[in-house]
């Protein structure tokens, strides 16, 4: 299997409108397999066993057959970076044409978010807003914080990863006093097991990526097994990543919030068209575009650095877990 992955494997470099998580250009490996096209794009910094889930999500979208669609269109929400610059915040709203959910990020300067999240309020007055801190404020942060935005903009929709741990979580869940919904993503993705974990008490939204959590099979076991509502969202993947989490939200029997999968227009360039069209993504698999991924072609030293990257992830994980479910090239 391995073989025949590395040889078909190309790699693109595709460039951001904004800096997003520190980075200005998006590098995604992609190969062909018998059932459709896969993406392995584990950021780069992230070592060999944490890829190697990335690389089972890559490998079962080449080799599986999608699950059953519930439903053929997807809402989704805008996404935010960290910018607090009025055009820019204007611009890149309107490219999102259509949402009426918009996530925010926030976490490093509470004075610039506050400015940020209320700046998207009032661009889009009747939008339901998201924040994502990443994991970033402790307990007594997140309630200041909390209480200051909620001052300044009124309810969201919910806060992703206002603190980085499930104990802090639970505690932060004690202590408020306005209703905040809270949403797991770190606490699930970077869990060494998200199966073992016990998220009573902690978070009320489960997020699920695709890629961190092993593949659309995986992920959807991981969601079925927490019996939480859910929201899906991408990994600032390529088109088609975007199209794995389509179709996973679509596999979704109930799907009560928009889908974090409309970060294809945090990108200035992509190996396919997803067209977001009244705040909503039709579902489907996406291949690349032959011509585009030539444009976009990493040198040959880094196509190089995404197999070694592969292998090595291969063997880390992924070749067992393959070997576990039965699954065939
Ligand atoms: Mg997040």
């Amino acid at each position: 299997m391995l073989d025949q992955l590395l040889a078909s494997m190309q790699a693109v470099a595709l460039p951001l409108k904004s800096k997003f998580r520190g980075i200005t250009v998006r590098e995604v490996a992609l190969f062909e397999g018998p059932a459709g096209w896969g993406e392995f794009a584990p950021f780069l910094e992230y070592d060999d066993i944490e890829s190697s889930t990335w690389l089972l999500s890559a490998i079962d979208a080449a080799t599986n057959p999608t699950p059953m669609a519930h439903r053929g269109f997807i809402k989704v929400n805008a996404t935010l970076p960290a910018i607090n610059n009025v055009k820019e915040i204007e611009e890149l709203l309107q490219s999102f044409a259509g949402c009426d959910t918009v996530k925010v990020k926030v976490g490093e300067n509470l004075g610039e978010d506050i400015v940020r999240v209320a700046r998207v309020r009032a661009l889009l007055p009747k939008a339901k807003i998201r924040l994502d801190v990443n994991g970033g404020w402790s307990v007594d942060q997140a309630l200041i914080n909390l209480y200051e935005i909620y001052e300044e903009v009124g309810p969201l929709e919910y806060v992703e990863q206002p603190c980085a741990t499930l104990e802090e979580l639970r505690l932060l869940k004690e202590k408020l006093v306005i209703e905040f919904k809270i949403t797991g993503d770190e606490v699930i993705r970077k869990a060494k097991d998200p199966f073992a974990i016990d998220l009573q008490g902690a978070i009320d939204v489960l997020m699920l990526k695709v890629a961190p959590l092993g593949g659309i099979t995986r992920a959807r076991e991981i969601g079925a097994h927490h019996k939480l509502p859910m929201v899906v969202s991408s990994a600032l993947d390529s088109a088609v990543g975007i199209g794995y989490g389509l179709q996973l939200a679509a596999s979704l029997p109930t799907l009560d919030y928009a889908s974090g999968l409309a970060t294809g227009q945090l990108l200035s360039a992509d190996i396919a068209t997803v067209a977001l069209e009244n705040g909503e993504i039709a579902v489907r698999s996406v291949s690349p575009d032959a011509d585009l991924l030539a444009k976009y072609a990493v040198p040959v030293e880094r196509l190089i650095w995404w197999k070694e990257r592969a292998t090595r992830a291969f063997y880390a994980g992924a070749e067992n877990e393959i070997k576990a479910r039965g699954w065939k090239w």
